[in-house]
């Protein structure tokens, strides 16, 4: 089983329709959206959710208003500015002090120092993930709660859960939607994948992204290929981001050109292949023939 992943410099580059492009030209596939803080690839793979689990990224502090007496030695500890003085906000008005949940970084500090054991350090929800059906195969996604954060390691659950499916179901392959940018969650999304595929526009920034991507690629040893998406928008720029790629040990698997079919089959629920049949559509399978050529 091989393991694919998409990935781009910044978000809206086109990343996830050619995932779903390629989730309908595979044949024994299975599927992961590691985009998990803007996850929407289930906007096309409309996928039938069969296993839902509580995602944990980690513990928060919680005061126990039976136990507390209040003494505010939490309050001085706390260097997050977590912890707060009951009548500072409104609602809360039966403990002298609580715990901002959003601002506490799970340091444990305040349940060492309370004298009451008043502080409860529990496992804190932050999210979902998913085992789905798909029209095409099994898809493993999630959903990150609102201002939650910890998605590297949502990442690497969401891949590792995608790659035992996989491998159970004998799949050839494991397509990956990756975080866009070069933080945390996109190195989880990478490392020890088999070929990351690159998603880039013919842009200025578009450039400068791949740059930084190219040499995140290069550090981990990942066979690295490129797709230029709407390069008929700069063939100027398209051809100078090629040469550049080439320089860096980057191979062009493809280039696509502009077409506002992308939007009309994102709006039908469709990607790409199954929607449209003009040279767009042929030129992505040519990057798919392409990309799993160099797979083999
Ligand atoms: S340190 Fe413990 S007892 Fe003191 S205010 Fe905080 S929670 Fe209450
Ligand atoms: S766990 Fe750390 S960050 Fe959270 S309230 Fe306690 S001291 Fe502050």
């Amino acid at each position: 089983m091989k393991e694919l992943i998409i990935i781009s410099g910044k978000g809206g580059t086109g990343k996830t329709s050619i995932t779903a492009s390629f989730a309908a030209l595979a044949q024994n596939a299975v599927f992961a959206d590691c985009d998990v803080d803007a996850a929407d690839l289930h906007l096309v793979l409309e996928p039938a959710i069969k296993q839902t689990t509580d995602f944990s990224g980690g513990k928060r502090a919680e005061i126990d208003p039976a136990t507390c007496t209040p003494c505010g030695k939490c309050l001085e500890v706390c260097r997050f500015g977590a912890v707060k003085k009951s009548w500072d906000v409104d609602e809360v008005v039966d403990l002298a002090y609580h715990i901002d949940p959003i601002s506490c970084e799970g340091c444990k500090v305040c349940v060492e120092f309370c004298p009451e054991n008043a502080i409860r350090f529990d496992d804190c929800i932050n999210g979902q993930w998913f085992i789905s059906d798909t029209r095409f195969g099994t898809m493993v996604h999630a959903k990150l709660g609102i201002a939650e954060e910890n998605s590297g390691k949502l990442v690497t659950l969401v891949r590792k859960e995608a790659r035992q499916i996989a491998e159970r179901e004998n799949a050839a392959l494991l397509i990956v939607d990756g975080s866009p940018g070069i933080g945390c969650p996109v190195i989880a999304s990478i490392t020890g994948a088999d070929m990351v595929l690159v998603v880039t526009e013919p842009t200025l920034s578009g450039k400068h992204d791949l740059e930084r991507v190219a040499q995140l690629t290069a550090n981990f040893k990942i066979p690295t290929y490129l797709c230029i998406n709407k390069a008929d928008i700069n063939p100027k720029l398209s051809d100078e981001i090629e040469r550049e790629a080439g320089k860096r040990g980057l191979k062009v698997a493809g280039r696509i050109g502009y077409s506002d079919a992308f939007t009309k089959a994102q709006i039908m629920k469709r990607s790409i292949v199954e929607y449209d049949d003009s040279a767009v559509t042929d030129e992505i399978k040519t990057l798919w023939r392409n990309v799993t050529d160099a797979l083999k």
